[in-house]
């Protein structure tokens, strides 16, 4: 038996709490990667994973060794051509795509909306109508993981289609929780990580592809050597491996963590979460806070609350729950004091209320 490793509840947007088989999953026999046992693990995985949104059938997981901004400079690398991309920046993640889109100098316009209200898709429509230039791919964040916002990617989709423009999607905090079809979406290229809803540990993160929109990069001049997202594929396609050294006891974890997902259910899962949200939210009520995002457009994953009052000391009071093994994050938006609070992985409502009680008791001794 293996002894307890204590447990932690981490309140942050991933890397999320796991449970005690995934921690263990990582002891393993040392093994070369190269080996074809290994082949066949990350084969494995990649399967699992398009299963989760596509049919492999005709989709393709690409495994990186990196964390998700990886798996999205990948993508925005790899994928546009000469014609525009439009980028939607709703949020520090959107915002992340345009500098990630500015180092590789690709031509890209970006389309700006409020970092707490739903996007309006006749205000994008007429952007793209209105374009001089030729618009052949949109990329946007299905989560926010900034304030919580939820970017609607179905209805995207159905507008990308009409002007025959591939969808490229950041779903870093959404997949594995939040449902997402490829086909149905009209979804081209998703890029997510082992670390988030999938409760697995950091250090893999992947992009999901059609096989037709991966083998139309074949031609294409590489941007970037070691995130060339045709080169991964084509590589593992031929040889079973990746092309540079993996991650190797993080797929060992990943593998464990989606035995786990498959186990509980997407949308079981979600209704977990979204159970531990309820908690969260009326805790929040009860001590007078507020928090961004009406929660008709809300994830119900991660909540950004207005600091309590003014002279609040965000590091005093992460320090404090840090000492009580609890970790909680800053906000990440410009011009507005927030903290946030996200309620991934393998946390219960049992968590949000220890949590609450001990803000209750926080607040009341520092104001
Ligand atoms: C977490 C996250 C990322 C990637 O962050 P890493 O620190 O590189 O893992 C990208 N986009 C979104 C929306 C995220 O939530």
């Amino acid at each position: 038996m293996s002894p307890a490793v204590k447990r932690n509840i981490l309140l942050t947007p991933g890397p999320a709490t796991t449970t005690e088989s995934v921690k263990w999953s990582q002891v393993v026999p040392d093994i070369c990667p190269r080996e074809a046992v290994f082949g066949e693990i990350m084969e494995h995985i990649s399967t699992e994973l398009t299963h989760l949104v596509g049919d492999p059938e005709h989709d393709q997981t690409v495994l990186f060794g990196g964390s998700g901004t990886a798996a999205v400079e990948s993508m925005i690398s790899s994928v546009p051509g000469h014609n525009a991309m439009i980028i939607v920046n709703n949020g520090a993640y959107g915002k992340r795509m345009c500098e990630i889109a500015e180092v590789y100098g690709i031509n890209y316009l970006e389309f700006k909306s409020p970092y707490d209200d739903a996007l309006d898709l006749d205000a994008l429509e007429k952007y793209i109508q209105s374009s001089d230039r030729i618009i052949s791919h949109l990329a946007v964040v299905h989560h926010e993981t900034t304030t919580g916002l939820l970017n609607n990617v179905e209805e995207i989709g159905l507008l990308c289609k009409k002007h025959q423009i591939d969808m490229m999607v950041d779903a870093m905090s959404s997949f594995a929780a939040i449902p997402l079809q490829m086909k149905k979406m009209n979804i081209s290229f998703l890029a997510s990580s082992s670390n988030k809803n999938l409760q697995g540990m950091p250090g893999v993160s992947f992009v999901i592809a059609e096989k037709s929109k991966l083998e139309n990069l074949k031609e294409k001049k590489p941007r970037s050597y070691y995130l060339n997202l045709y080169a991964q594929y084509q590589y593992f396609a031929e040889k079973g491996q990746m092309r540079f050294t993996p991650p190797v006891q993080t797929l060992y974890a990943l593998r464990q963590a989606i035995q786990e997902l498959k186990q509980e259910g997407v949308a079981q899962r979600y209704e977990r979460y979204k159970a531990s949200w309820k908690t969260l939210i009326s805790g929040l009520k009860r001590l007078g806070l507020t928090y961004l995002v009406p929660d008709e457009y809300h994830s119900k994953i991660i909540t950004s609350i207005l600091e309590p009052y003014s002279g609040f000391d965000f590091e005093s009071m992460h320090d404090y729950f840090y000492s009580k093994g609890i970790m909680i994050y800053p906000g990440k938006l410009d011009g507005l004091k927030t903290f946030r609070i996200a309620n991934i992985g393998d946390i219960t409502s049992k968590d949000i209320e220890v949590f609450l009680e001990l803000l209750t008791d926080y607040l009341g001794n520092t104001k």
